[in-house]
Parts: structure tokens; sequence; C-alpha cells
């Protein structure tokens, strides 16, 4: 096949150990999957039903590079939060074989245009904008299941500056993996490649141009991150 313009590149998140990269199909995000967070949003905790947005596939950041501050926005938030690659799809999959999906984990930030959310949220507008902007998901290496398996306990933490704002343990998380996985699959047929962010724990705030971010997920990976 032949295309009329060039075709952009496939972004790609490297993988501990290997040359070869993961490429991105989708990111699906899960909101309000921390307790803590949920309460500090003034959001009611939902443990029936999950709340789901998207970002585009080239808004991941990857290899640690400068993270440009947005436009539009005098409210950057940071998020923390566990990252999924999956191997595999399929629509409508059920719990027990959801981790079967699973190619990798990693930790990544659902960087967040606060004000543009809270306005959008008070219009009852969608989140793109405040969620789905270029350089909005800064990503670390993912590590295989082959080598950390699936990790359903762990300290996952967000220092700015080297000081401590975010911290929980994934076992926290309202939906787990699997479910989300399972929830995704009644919603959209997920594929190879799709990168989930599993949720953010409490302590979200701004961030600054200069600020040096570091997240972490205790055993598994770290990302370092400038805001530039
Ligand atoms: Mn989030």
């Amino acid at each position: 096949m032949s295309f009329a313009i060039t075709a952009a590149e496939i972004p790609a998140i490297p993988i501990a150990g290997s040359d070869a990269r993961f490429p991105v199909h989708r990111i699906y995000c899960i909101g309000r999957n921390y307790a803590e967070h949920a309460k500090e949003m003034g959001a009611s905790v939902e443990r029936s039903q999950p709340m789901f947005f998207m970002k585009p596939a080239d808004a991941i950041v990857t290899d640690d590079a400068d993270v440009p501050y947005p436009s539009a926005t005098q409210d950057l938030h940071h998020e923390v939060e566990m990252i999924v690659a999956l191997a595999r799809g399929g629509r409508d999959i059920a719990r027990e074989h959801a981790l079967d999906c699973v190619f990798g984990y990693g930790v990544g930030l659902d960087l967040t245009r606060r004000d543009l959310q809270a306005a959008a949220k008070a219009k009852g507008h969608p989140w793109d904008a405040a969620k789905g902007f270029d350089a909005s998901a800064p990503v670390s290496m993912l590590r295989r299941v082959e080598d950390v398996g699936h990790p359903r306990t762990g300290r996952l933490s967000l220092d700015v500056n080297g000081e401590r704002r975010q911290q929980a343990d994934i076992s926290e998380m309202i939906f787990d993996v699997a479910a989300i996985i399972h929830e995704l699959s009644r919603l959209w047929t997920l594929a190879p490649g799709d990168l989930i962010f599993t949720g953010t724990p409490a302590g979200v705030a701004m961030l600054q141009r200069n600020d040096r971010v570091h997240a972490r997920l205790d055993g598994i990976v770290e990302l370092d991150a400038r805001i530039v």
C-alpha cells in the first residue's frame, strides 16, 4: 500500500532487557480507582461502575525525555499510575483469563490540565482537552511478565524535586488489573499494543516548569522526568 502523505511513526516504549520496543495502539485510563484520590477530588467512590477515558497513543513521552509544559493551562497536575501493556486483546474477556493478555508493567504519569478538567466537569463537557493533550503520558520502560510476574502489591510513589507527593500500595486499587481488562473489553475490542493507566492515589498536585519528577513502582521500575 502507498500513502498519499507520510504516515505518522508508531509510538513505542522501550522494554527492559530487549532491543525491541512495545508499539502503542491505544491508551485507556481509569479514573477514581483509589478511594483516597476520589475523595480528594470530591467524587463519590463507585465500586460497581468504572469510569474510563482515553489519551492518544502519541501522547507518550519515553526514555526519560523532557516533558514540555502544555499550553492553555495554569494548573498542570501529576498523577502517578501503574501502567499495563497488553500483548493480546479481545472482547468480553473473563476476569480469570484477563491477565493472560498482559505483556508487562511499568509506571506512568497521567498528566492533567486540572483547570480545564474542572471547567469540563462543571459544564458536563468531555475531558479530552484536560487529559489527552500532547505529551500528557510520560511512561517508564516496560518490564515483561516473564521477568516480574503480575504485581498485586507494591508501593507506587511520586517525588517532585525530592519531596514525596504521592504514595500508596497498588493493592488499594478499587478495580484490579484483571477487573479493568474485563470491564474495558466489554466496552471496546482490546488489541495487542493497548496500554492501560490504572488510576492514581491521593496527593495529586501542581507541577511547574523545571520540576524534577521521580515516579517509582517498587521492585519493578522507575521513571524520571523534567518539566520544561
Ligand atoms: Mn489518572
